[in-house]
């Protein structure tokens, strides 16, 4: 004749099927949060975030960045933002040599 389990032990075991079923719910719930991510990128996907039209890359001071096609507007990945910084201070500071060597230049033709 089997032993019938005692409360404790038919406690654990309950515990432990639902310790398992909540860690499988877990992992089909990541599963199809991955599955939409992945759905959501598809759909999304060089498309505007303000208009929903096709986005376009267009030359930037060298830095390729993504221009709405419809609304014009312009999006920056990750770094982007501080590259187009970091040129546009050199290219100001650039500028400025070139103006003041042109400057000099200007001056010195009109020295007699
Ligand atoms: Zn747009």
């Amino acid at each position: 004749m089997a032993k019938k389990p005692s409360d404790k032990e038919e406690e654990f075991f309950a515990q432990q099927e639902a310790k398992k079923r909540k860690q499988l719910e877990q992992k089909k719930y990541e599963e199809m949060k991955e599955i939409e991510r992945r759905q959501l990128k598809e759909l999304h996907f060089m498309k505007c975030p303000k208009c929903g039209m096709n986005l376009e890359e267009i030359n930037y001071f060298n830095i390729k960045i993504d221009r709405c096609t419809h609304c014009h507007g312009v999006w920056l990945d990750h770094g982007e933002l501080e590259a187009i910084s970091r040129y546009r201070e050199t290219g100001f500071l650039k500028n400025l040599f070139n103006f003041s060597r042109d400057s000099n230049h200007k001056n010195n033709d009109q020295s007699p």
